[in-house]
């Protein structure tokens, strides 16, 4: 396949946008360097890059894309939100309509706002819990990536009851010092995170089910005894469901899973492709925030019209009757036919999946943390990556990120992937 054109736009694009990208894992560092695709087009599940070629899409724009690109319903509710003015800066009525139906969905968010990505809407979370607490320090699990804000760039210290290092240039030691990193589903390393530190914790955070480094369910018990463990220290629980929210049924993973955070962070999905985040939970905790009580966040683009409405316009695709056992229908083909053909061709690969959102590690142990995402083989993944890409299927460049099935996949789609997992994995097995 030639990408004559992508080569030479990268060229172009390294002149003036840093490093070619405008998010780092765009760039294809992780997968042996070179010029990302330069996509042009998309409808539907597929791409078409600068130089003609079609891909079936399995990125999702990292997860937002879940009804598939240019669904004509949210195209409308863009076009119609355009047309009467972008921004406002007042209250608008969609703005009511759209937290009615978010709480309708994930009653534990008694009270919400809206604001323009999972950074701010995770970023808020925190300080909302440590303004409710009175207290500073948060617990978070290794791996989950939790926006690029300075207080969750933080990176685990040697064990449960240290303190964590920066995990990016320009963070303070300072900030580090606040965050304590446990490994995932290891709740006795929570335990004794919460022995050593458990009365100085504003919040735990939670991606109630990891999609982070692949996918990771929790364990059986491992959210309610986060949930116990937390509130019994009298710490809150924040569940960034940024990933999560609406992905795997018309509601959170909380919903899904049954236990219920204090908080809850949203994005990505919630925003029908534009931007937008939004974050909530009880009321009394919620009261923390200004106009009604003592904590600040606000937002110019805040609640934007035409990210509302695409928002609204999404979870109306998703709340028809179908969505989601539609989902696992393809995800469970799709799933059966990676591993039909990794046994063919003797490939040792663990897949995880829930519903349409699975990941392929190269890798003989079961992925249930990060330390076992990480063991699995980058390289072997950078050479499938390029091969399924060849193959005219997009997959997020690293091995870390899932692939995501949208509701205009079709099973014709799954056929098409599976054979091209096929014949790459024989490739692999040469
Ligand atoms: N939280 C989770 C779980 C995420 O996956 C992400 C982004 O990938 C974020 C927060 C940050 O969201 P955004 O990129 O919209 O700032």
């Amino acid at each position: 396949m030639k990408r004559d054109r992508s080569a030479q736009l990268h060229e172009e694009a390294m002149e003036v946008i840093l490093g070619g990208v405008n998010s780092p894992s765009r760039s294809f560092k992780a997968v042996g360097g070179g010029a990302p695709v330069t996509m042009e087009r998309a409808q539907g599940a597929y791409f078409w890059d600068v130089d003609g070629n079609r891909y079936i899409d399995y990125l999702a724009a990292y997860g937002p894309i879940i009804t598939g690109h240019a669904h004509p319903h949210i195209t409308k509710a863009i076009t119609e939100a355009a047309a009467n003015g972008t921004l406002y800066g007042t209250p608008t009525p969609w703005e009511i309509q759209f937290a009615r139906m978010i709480r309708e969905a994930i009653p534990s968010m008694e009270r919400i706002r809206f604001n323009n990505s999972g950074t701010e809407a995770v970023m808020t979370c925190i300080r909302v819990a440590r303004a409710y607490t009175g207290r500073v320090k948060i617990i978070k699990f290794a791996g989950c990536y939790h926006g690029h804000s300075d207080l969750v760039l933080v990176a685990a210290g040697s064990g449960p009851s240290t303190l964590g290092i920066p995990d990016s240039a320009g963070i303070p030691q300072s900030i580090a010092n606040e965050v304590i990193t446990v490994p995932y589903n290891d709740i006795d390393a929570f335990a004794e995170a919460i022995r050593v530190w458990g009365h100085e914790t504003a919040c735990v955070l939670v991606e109630p089910i990891v999609g982070n480094f692949g996918i990771v369910p929790p364990k059986p018990g491992f959210l309610e005894a986060v949930n116990r463990i937390a509130h019994e220290a009298g710490a809150l629980v924040v569940y960034d469901e940024v990933i999560t929210g609406f992905r795997f049924c018309y509601g959170g993973a909380q919903n899904l899973l049954g236990v219920e955070p204090d908080l809850t962070a949203l994005g990505k999905i919630i925003g029908g492709g534009l931007p937008i985040g939004a974050y909530g939970g009880r009321r009394e905790i919620m009261e923390q925030v200004a106009p009604l009580g003592p904590a600040y966040q606000a937002g110019t683009m805040a609640g934007n019209p035409a990210s509302i409405r695409a928002g609204i316009a999404c979870l109306e695709v998703l709340r028809q009757p179908g969505v989601y056992e539609e989902f696992e229908r393809l995800g469970a083909l799709l799933e059966e036919g990676i591993r039909r053909a990794a046994d063919t061709h003797g490939i040792t690969v663990q897949v995880n999946r829930v519903k349409g959102a699975l990941a392929v590690y190269f890798t003989d142990r079961p992925v249930t943390d990060y330390a076992s995402a990480q063991a699995a083989d980058g390289e072997m993944f950078a050479r499938f990556f390029r091969l399924m890409l060849d193959e005219g299927i997009c997959l997020a460049p690293s091995k870390y990120e899932a692939w995501f099935i949208t509701t205009a996949h079709t099973e014709d789609d799954i056929r098409v992937t599976v054979a091209a997992v096929d014949r790459a994995f024989a490739a692999l097995a040469k």
